[in-house]
Order: C-alpha cells, then sequence, then structure tokens
C-alpha cells in the first residue's frame, strides 16, 4: 500500500517541472531576510529557508523580497494555475 500523499506530491512537482521548462521558467533562491520593505512591516516576515522566487521569461518584478511593497496584495497565479507567486517580487506563495 503506498501513501496517495506522496503520489500526489510527485505528480504535481513534475507538473510543475514540465509547464516550467515549456516557457524556460527558473527558480532563484532568496537571501536570508524578510519579505517585505522594513518600513512596511509591523511584524516582519521571515523568509523561511529555501523558499524560491519565480523566474519567468518577460515577467519583470518591480521588487526583491527585501524590498518588497506588495506583500499584502493578491499574488499571481503562474503556470495554468500551478503556483502562485508575489507580483511584486515573485516569491513562491503557493
Ligand atoms: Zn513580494
Amino acid at each position: 500500500m503506498h501513501s496517495t500523499a506522496y503520489d500526489l506530491d510527485a505528480e504535481y512537482a513534475a507538473e510543475v517541472a514540465a509547464a516550467m521548462d515549456d516557457i524556460g521558467a527558473q527558480w532563484v533562491p532568496t537571501v536570508a531576510g524578510t519579505h517585505g520593505a522594513p518600513d512596511l512591516m509591523m511584524f516582519p516576515t521571515g523568509i523561511y529557508p529555501g523558499r524560491q522566487i519565480l523566474s519567468i521569461p518577460g515577467i519583470t518584478h518591480p521588487f526583491t523580497p527585501n524590498t518588497c511593497r506588495d506583500v499584502d496584495a493578491p499574488g499571481m497565479w503562474v503556470l495554468d494555475g500551478l503556483i502562485l507567486v508575489c507580483r511584486g517580487c515573485g516569491i513562491d506563495c503557493t
């Protein structure tokens, strides 16, 4: 008997990888710090290790996570709705 959750995760990861290949998207590692410009943050949100930025050709984000001013804005679904990224900096919010 095998785990359904594991299979779904693997399937999802494969779908994401295929969708990224299609458009030439890449994961970019984040640096340590917070998601959000310091002057905006009453309660700074640390970026947990391993969280990444999705870099998509043709989409430029105005901020980096450390200077992001769109922290509270709704994210943007990309890769056919597989991944949710921050509009300001592209960090993965899925
Ligand atoms: Zn952001």
